[in-house]
């Protein structure tokens, strides 16, 4: 029988938006490097950096976009120019990197941003008189993770936090380890033996989903392969919770 593989040691492959290693790529050609925890984060991930907005041609400097619409109407557009709309460019930028990008094991994505930002992207409804609310996703990480949901996700300013940062890292490592379970080939002995390895650490982030694991995984007559993906999907939407539930 092979042996069950041993937990992964940093750095682990982590993707990440470009202007946040220092590159010069934002739409007025400035970078955004301090607004990442870089000392903290040294050593931990091997970066790989994404633009998609320079990825879909629209170069260095740009015009600057915006969400406007609903969640089903959303679209990028651009501010001064409402007639420039990169929705369908980015979206299919971040369904051909979800396949690119088939290694890494986490994405740090740039907060705010109407193609990175993960859950703090200001949107314009336009309706005369409604609010806009700022808790929009970025098209681009949608469509990323729309084809990866179980890949960790954070936005750069959460990891100046501590625990948000430590329960981040703890959930790259772990999508690492199953990754490389994955790879040597997935059995319910092995399955069984990796839950028994996290499933204290996905009991101190969410108790729901410590039971609903172990629901899971009490009947394998479904099969391994199937179950475990159910599996993964219950255990990363555990991790990424920061207190009881
Ligand atoms: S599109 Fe993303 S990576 Fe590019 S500058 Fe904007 S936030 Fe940074």
């Amino acid at each position: 029988m092979p042996e069950f593989p041993p937990r992964p040691k940093p750095p682990v492959p982590v993707a990440i938006s470009a202007c946040l290693t220092g590159e010069a790529v934002r739409y007025d050609g400035s970078d955004a490097a301090d607004a990442l925890p870089r000392r903290e984060l040294a050593d931990v991930f091997e970066y790989t950096a994404v633009c998609p907005e320079v990825g879909i041609g629209m170069g260095v400097p740009r015009p600057p976009i915006r969400l406007v619409g609903t969640a089903s109407t959303l679209r990028a557009v651009g501010v001064d120019d409402p007639g420039l709309d990169v929705t369908g460019a980015l979206a299919a930028f971040g369904r051909s990197q979800a396949v690119r990008l088939k290694d890494v094991c986490g994405y740090i994505f740039m907060a705010r941003s109407p193609s990175c930002g993960l859950a703090s992207v200001k949107v314009r409804t336009e309706v005369h008189g409604e609010p806009h609310r700022a808790d929009g996703r970025g098209v681009y990480a949608a469509s990323l993770l729309k084809a990866r949901p179980s890949l960790p996700a954070e936005e750069n300013e959460r990891l100046f936090d501590p625990a948000v940062r430590g329960a981040f890292v703890n959930r790259v490592l772990t999508y690492a380890h199953w990754r490389r379970l994955e790879a040597d080939g997935l059995t319910a002995e092995r399955l069984i033996e990796f839950h028994s390895r996290y499933k204290y650490l996905l009991m101190a982030h969410s108790v729901r989903h410590y039971r609903e694991a172990g629901r899971l995984l009490s009947d394998l007559r479904g099969g391994v392969v199937g179950t475990g993906k159910r599996y993964l999907t219950c255990l990363m939407e555990g991790l990424a919770l920061t207190r009881f539930r």
